[in-house]
């Protein structure tokens, strides 16, 4: 695997130069070809022993300088001071059409920064990690890749004991806010200035011209979080942390831990059973996508030098996020024209959808059915609705608003089916994946991950992955524990 390390021309003071702990007798798990082929992979060939030894962290290719990077961040809110890769190792980057791509060894081992954790990662963990990214990446989100897992018998205790993996990330840079952050609350503007450099010149060099490119920085990173979320919220997609050290410079779906697609809608819905106050609910995560911007601009402050240039670019996300938002909202909506109102008609579609809490997906994806001049074709979307006069209400808008735009039925569907997921990592597949991967059955996350990677194709081989889920599964939790 032809390596380079960019990260590691950086001065010492950003990372730990070491070598991943070997995972004791590891196996292949799973792999995404579409991620092996964006690096120009064989992906047959991630099975094979040299790269079950490569994605375990058992041997490393020649010219790679595996390293853990340094960084900081707030954490529910709080300053948590210096955290870093407590258990990912940066291997190094990989050439591709669209840039270098870095890979990262998540659960590879102790690093300077594990703290009090024993630097791996569980099998159920990685195994949600891997599906999300490449769901994620399939419904056409900003967001980290999953390449492989690798996994093993070797124990490893969190609530129960449960089997250590290692998944292989793969993003053009793991540099987070809290990597900035970390730099500011050192009182070190030396490094803070290597690290933003490093971050324009390397992924935003279009802003190298710029008047103040520490402030178009932090422009442009506010306009790419912005979207990501509005991404998330016309999805359902709920992350569960995002602390500052979780958000990438690079606007990507990064860290997934406790997240969550929205199933019956409730608007205030908390994903992560470890965030008891729901500061990272469903209604918050635009907000807090903003204030964490707000913790990047206190630290690029130093280098922006005045604050109403930074406050100029931060004030930058709440139109951003609209426009995204409506836009995604409207192509949801099947909806080829921009109208004043338009965001009475959203506000009263989440209100019936939230009195009734309806499926968030099959919501969407049967709303691409309607027929404008038959109501009677309604039946299946009003059947997800307790209170039908309510739905029926609100479908009277609705068709009011697409024939004022001349609509075609079927020209419609075909464009709504295609940004409307009929598939979504639902929690109770994954689980299912998950208990079957730990009986060694691993075919069931593959099958998984292919109904995943084409999320908006009807599949009807596939159908019961979009079933709602099951009453078992109203007693899972996700936590933090990882
Ligand atoms: P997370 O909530 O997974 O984003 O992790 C927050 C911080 O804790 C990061 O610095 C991680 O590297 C670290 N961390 C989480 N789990 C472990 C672990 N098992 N061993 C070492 N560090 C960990
Ligand atoms: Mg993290």
């Amino acid at each position: 695997m032809p390596l380079a390390n960019t990260f590691a021309a950086l001065p010492p003071a950003f990372y730990t130069r070491l070598m991943p702990t070997p995972l004791p007798a590891p196996y292949f798990v799973a792999a995404s070809a579409p991620a092996a082929r964006l690096i120009g992979l064989d992906p047959a060939l991630l099975a094979q022993p040299d790269y079950v030894e490569l994605l375990s962290g058992n041997s490393v290719a020649e010219r790679s300088l595996p390293l853990a990077a340094v960084y900081s961040g707030h954490q529910f809110g709080v300053w948590a001071g210096q955290l870093g890769d407590g258990r990912a190792i940066l291997l190094g980057d990989i050439a591709t059409a669209s840039g270098p791509m870095e890979l990262q060894l998540k659960g590879a081992g102790a690093t300077p920064y594990s703290r009090m954790g024993d630097g791996r990662a569980v099998l159920r963990s990685s195994i949600r990690e891997f599906l999300c990214s490449e769901a994620m990446a399939a419904l056409g989100i900003p967001t980290s890749r999953a390449l492989a897992i690798m996994g093993s018998n070797q124990g490893i205790v969190r609530e129960t004991v449960e089997t250590a993996a290692v998944v292989t990330r793969m993003a053009p840079s793991f540099v987070r806010f809290g990597s900035f952050e970390h730099w500011y609350a050192r009182k070190k503007p030396a490094e803070l200035k290597i690290l933003a450099d490093y971050v324009i010149d390397s992924f935003y060099p279009q802003l190298r011209d710029s008047a103040n490119p520490y402030a178009s920085l932090l422009q442009e990173v506010c306009t790419r979080t912005a979207h990501m979320i509005a991404h998330w919220q016309a999805v359902g997609f709920m992350h569960g942390v995002m602390n500052t050290d979780n958000m990438s410079i690079l606007g990507l779906t990064l860290d997934y831990g406790p997240f969550g697609f929205m199933e019956a809608f409730d608007a205030e819905h908390i994903c992560n059973h470890t965030d008891s106050q729901g500061r990272y609910s469903y209604a918050n995560q635009p907000q807090v996508g903003h204030r964490n911007c707000h913790a990047l601009g206190q630290a690029l402050l130093p280098l922006i030098g005045e604050v109403p240039l930074a406050q100029a670019a931060l004030d930058s996300y709440e139109p951003a996020f609209a426009a995204k938002m409506n836009e995604l909202l409207r192509a949801k909506l099947g909806l080829r024209t921009e109208q004043g109102d338009d965001t009475r008609l959203f506000d009263a579609m989440f209100a019936v959808m939230q009195a009734n809490h309806v499926d968030f997906t099959n919501f969407f994806r049967a709303l691409g059915n309607l027929q404008l001049h038959a109501p009677d074709s309604d039946a299946p979307l009003r059947d997800m609705f307790i209170d039908r006069p309510a739905f029926d209400a609100w479908a009277v808008q609705y068709r009011a608003r697409l024939l004022a735009e001349h609509s075609v039925d079927a020209a419609r569907k075909l464009a709504m089916d295609q940004v409307n997921p009929k598939y979504v990592l639902r929690n109770y597949l994954a689980q299912v994946a998950i208990d079957k991967a730990q009986q060694q059955d691993y075919a069931e996350v593959a099958q998984l991950l292919a109904v995943l990677q084409k999320p908006f194709d009807e599949q009807p081989e596939h159908q019961h992955y979009a079933a709602l889920p099951p009453d078992w599964a109203s007693h899972l939790e996700v936590s933090c524990s990882s």
